[in-house]
């Protein structure tokens, strides 16, 4: 899109930088369906080692490893739990339903939080009748909640119903490591609760391309066929699995500032007319602005910032998204909260 100076729809709109675009360019290569790729390997080894599991694949995007996980958990006519605004009920284009033949049992968090009573009273008895549950999925941070953080010990406590009952876990860690560098909790505590781990590298970690699927040797055996059949089975891919192993070594701990720059911008929009933002929501990069103006919806006020080259997106009738990135400088925010004061003025 053109004439936007400052982009704030997504971290994914954040571009490889040039340090990062001369790792790609010097990376070591192989085929990687045969395994031979030393770059991928070396970054699967770093991932496993970094989530605490015995290996890792490297997929296209993170609804592909969403989707390669959920097929390698379950088998068709079985169940899956899931929170209502989850990515993988709401963003994944009914993958779940087309890929594996599962249905999915939603239930409404708190800030994307599952309350853990309702998993216990969701997960279904040995019945005929019943449609078995196959796996439980959890996402941290939590996206259409605000990049809200999932407490710990509520992992700890669903993980105590499921593992008894033989239901695996799955959790979708898009942004899990701006879940760590928030709360100063390893990866690895995080993922002990799961058996499968998703993280993104093309969100604010800054990478062009790439997801890594974590789990047992067993789980990635079976999810390495399973990503071929989804025609997800790559070659020479080095020098896209460069990218993240850049991402690991110089992108994660900045996060930190994408947070910083989250927090400033929610305060200084608080406080203007018809805007009310949920401060105990802002825990991470995203910012969601509720629109309460009498002559502005979401849509229209999306429009007007957008006219003066600041973009954000209106995500449903009562909010607008802003996300912070490593492309977003401390300026651009200050410029952004002036944007908003002026066309809200107006
Ligand atoms: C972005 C995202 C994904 C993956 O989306 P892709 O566009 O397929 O990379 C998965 N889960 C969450 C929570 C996300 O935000």
């Amino acid at each position: 899109m053109k004439n936007i100076h400052i982009d704030l729809r997504s971290d994914t709109v954040t571009k490889p930088s040039p340090k990062m675009r001369e790792a790609m360019f010097h990376a070591e290569v192989g085929d990687d369906v045969y395994s031979e790729d030393p770059t991928v390997n070396r970054l699967q080894e770093r991932v496993a080692e970094l989530l605490g599991k015995e290996e890792s694949l490297f997929v296209p995007s993170g609804t592909m490893s969403n989707q390669v996980a959920i097929k390698t958990h379950t088998i068709p006519g079985q169940e899956v739990i899931c929170e209502e605004n989850c990515h993988i009920f709401n963003y994944e284009a009914g993958g779940p339903a087309f890929n594996s033949l599962v249905q999915l049992r939603t239930l409404r968090g708190k800030y994307g939080v599952l309350d853990v009573s309702e998993v216990e009273a969701a997960i279904r008895p040995d019945n005929v009748h019943v449609t078995p549950t196959a796996l439980i999925t959890l996402e941290n941070t939590h996206n259409r909640a605000g990049g809200t953080i999932y407490p710990v010990e509520k992992m700890r406590e669903i993980y105590a119903l499921a593992y008894p009952k033989g239901i695996p876990m799955h959790l979708d860690g898009a942004r899990l490591l701006n879940a760590v560098v928030a709360t100063g909790i390893f990866a690895k505590e995080y993922s002990k609760y799961f058996d499968s781990v998703s993280i993104c590298f093309s969100k604010g970690l800054g990478a062009p391309v790439g997801s890594v699927l974590a789990g047992s040797k067993e789980f990635i055996n079976k999810a390495r066929r399973y990503r071929k059949i989804f025609g997800g089975g790559m070659r020479q891919i080095g020098i896209l699995a460069a990218a993240c192993i850049y991402a690991l070594d110089n992108n994660v701990e900045r996060l930190a500032e994408d947070h910083k720059n989250a927090s400033r911008l929610a305060d200084g929009l608080r406080k203007l007319p018809g805007i009310y933002i949920d401060m105990a929501q802002v825990q991470t990069n995203m910012v969601m602005i509720h629109v309460r103006h009498p002559k502005f919806t979401p849509e229209s006020l999306s429009r007007a910032i957008l006219e003066k080259g600041l973009a954000a997106l209106a995500i449903d009738s009562e909010r607008i998204r802003a996300v912070t990135h490593l492309d977003i400088s401390d300026e651009q925010i200050e410029e952004a909260i002036f944007i908003f004061q002026q066309v809200l003025k107006d």
